[in-house]
């Protein structure tokens, strides 16, 4: 390998701005030492005050670590909010919501206060915790704790274990803890087995992780359950979200009205000196550092939430879109029709009929105010007969912009409107849901490639306005926008140089990277030209020229394919350099008509340059 240039290896040894930050947030508050380690369970008094790790993990899978990130500690509260989702999605929303409520306690993690209905006030204080836990324990039993554990395990994205010293340790101590299950069974929240579920419960508290597993955690809640480093969806979305909800509102315990307030994240502490912040649509935080304040949140766990949320302005409710943005290009065949060289005739239809066809290139998230945008805009106009939806750019569909879509669809369909997508990959899910929602609707069709979009709704409407398109009918050479003003006897003479070749459907005709040493004039058919790398730069039909640029250059740059069965006129580039020796004025004339095609294909080109920039 090259070893790499001086300035090379400076770049990659370089940081991303958000590790420089994460760096800088571990520098600055080591120097904090306030705060206890929590020392009830005796095993946790045993923590190392000085461990402070840090880590954050993006939607797109990529995970920044700073310091202690990947030392193991216990993982105590914080998996609540996880075995909260597990319970909803095991056991069914209505069975636990019915048991534990939502409303936050005001009350420390420990309480052993129940709501007025005798049960846990939420799933996030412990009495909510161990009342999860019951239920799933109640229906699975001695298999309640490995459920538990491996869902744990696909959120982290990788095994994780039970330190048994801290499990043995709360188990001996932990009458509190006991005292809440004795509760929650005299109150029929939870079922017989107090000792069993106190167990599992301990076991749960007591799975190591890293500020690096909680981080990956959090992007998972951050990300509708789908783990962004394995890409597994680990429980449904909507057990997801109610789990943020109660994080949102009792994730940090008596300090949770502050900490929404101040900070605007989603998050949840825990004993053991982790602290998780999930931040919806954007990142998962982990960090771990085992001294806690009177609250039992870990002290500069929350300094790093709090700088992370200010220094990028992140609380979660301090937020705007532009829908307009969702809109890149909204233009008509007037303004850059497709590639496809039209015949005169063809031409004329379309200048006459150019608002017809409407094109609207979106880009980002069709949310639900990017497609209420597009509909107006579409309303302001005179209605096309035909609107393509260029979705190449477009990642992702909302539910709800989805449903707005297909609302859209079926207005349009109402009007007439023929709607067409392009762009759209074939096993997107954004694919299959639009499809579900507008597979009764009969306008509308879809093609990947922009062009071609455009290209078949310009020949319907060459079609409708009596312009057929017979592709067998045979073109003559005086037909030739690049013969033109040719005498007869001119024209008879270049006949005679030319050989007929006749193409199978999908032939290919000439080859990038040739020499370039013929021109042809298409007889019948169609034809098309696509650079090397697939993009398809024109459609040719009877009575256009291809391979004309050997008369400015030596080698093919594109390759020609026949699009149906066709027949060309063949001649080979030292016969029409004689040709045009014995006619000068043919061959100015010729070369005149050849700076007009290229001239009209440079605006076409430009335009479409031009369309993406000024939208
Ligand atoms: N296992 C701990 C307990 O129940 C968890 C508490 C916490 O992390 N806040 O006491």
């Amino acid at each position: 390998m090259k070893p790499l240039s001086p300035l090379a290896t400076a770049w990659t040894r370089s940081k991303p701005p958000l590790l420089r930050f994460l760096d800088n947030c571990l520098s600055e508050f080591s120097a904090e030492t306030s705060g206890h380690v929590a020392d009830y369970i005796p095993e946790l008094g045993k923590a190392d005050p000085a461990y402070f790790g840090i880590s954050l993990a993006t939607l797109d899978g990529h995970v920044y670590e700073v310091g202690d990130s990947r030392v193991p500690f216990t993982i105590q509260s914080m998996s609540k909010p996880f075995v909260f989702a597990l319970a909803l999605d095991l056991l069914g929303a209505g069975k636990v919501e019915g048991a534990i409520g939502v409303e936050p306690s005001g009350d420390p993690f420990n309480s052993i206060r129940l709501n007025s209905e005798n049960h846990p006030f939420n799933p996030m204080v412990n009495a909510g915790a161990i009342a999860c836990t019951g239920l799933i324990y109640d229906s699975k039993g001695a298999e309640a704790f490995e459920q538990i554990r491996l869902a744990l395990s696909r959120f982290a994205g990788r095994d994780l274990s039970v330190d048994d010293a801290v499990y043995s340790s709360e188990s001996q101590t932990g009458d509190r803890n006991r005292a809440i299950g004795y509760l929650l069974k005299t109150n029929a929240v939870i079922s017989d087995n107090v000792v069993g579920v106190l167990d599992v419960y301990f076991r749960q508290c007591a799975v190591l992780v890293t500020a690096r597993d909680i981080a990956v955690m959090a992007a998972t809640l951050a990300n509708r359950g789908i783990n962004p480093v394995t890409g597994e969806q680990v429980l449904s979305a909507y057990a997801i979200s109610r789990t943020l909800s109660v994080m949102t509102s009792s994730g940090m315990y008596d300090y949770a009205g502050e900490w929404i307030y101040r900070i605007g994240i989603p998050a949840k502490s825990g004993v053991g000196g982790g602290i998780l912040a999930a931040l919806p649509a954007r990142l998962g935080l982990g960090s771990y550092s085992p001294k806690l304040d009177k609250h039992g949140n870990s002290v500069r766990g929350i300094k790093v939430c709090e700088a992370l949320s200010s220094h990028y302005d992140l609380h979660m409710l301090n937020r705007s879109d532009d829908a307009r943005n969702a809109v890149i290009a909204d233009y008509d065949i007037g303004k850059s029709p497709s590639r496809r060289v039209r015949r005169p005739q063809e031409r004329e239809i379309l200048a006459a009929h150019e608002q017809e066809v409407r094109i609207i290139e979106l880009v980002g998230t069709l949310s639900l105010s990017a497609v209420d945008y597009v509909s107006r805009r579409l309303a302001g106009r005179p209605r096309p007969q035909f609107v393509i939806f260029d979705l190449h750019r477009v990642t992702s569909t909302t539910r709800a912009g989805a449903r707005l879509v297909a609302e859209a669809f079926e207005e349009l369909a109402a009007l007439n409107v023929t709607v067409v997508l392009s762009g759209v990959r074939r096993a997107s899910k954004e694919w299959n849901t639009l499809r579900e929602w507008t597979a009764e609707l009969k306008n509308v069709r879809d093609f990947y490639l922009l062009d071609t979009a455009i290209e078949w709704a310009e020949d319907q409407i060459v079609y409708r306005y009596g312009g057929s398109i017979d592709f067998h009918e045979t073109t003559e050479l005086a037909e030739q926008p690049l013969l033109t003003g040719l005498s007869e006897e001119e024209l008879t003479d270049l006949a005679s140089l030319c050989t007929i070749r006749t193409y199978q459907s999908g032939a290919k005709i000439l080859t990038a990277g040739d020499p370039a040493d013929a021109l042809y004039f298409l007889r019948s058919g169609a034809v098309h030209v696509t650079l090397p790398d697939g993009v398809r730069l024109a459609t040719l039909t009877a009575g256009m020229a291809f391979g004309e640029m050997a008369l400015l250059e030596q080698t093919r740059s594109a390759d020609v394919f026949a699009d149906m069965a066709a027949t060309a006129c063949e001649v080979p580039l030292k016969d029409f350099e004689r040709f045009r020796k014995r006619h000068p004025r043919a061959s100015e004339c010729i070369m005149r008509n050849l700076a007009q095609l290229l001239a009209d294909r440079l605006i076409v080109a430009n335009a479409k340059v031009d369309i993406l920039t000024s939208t």
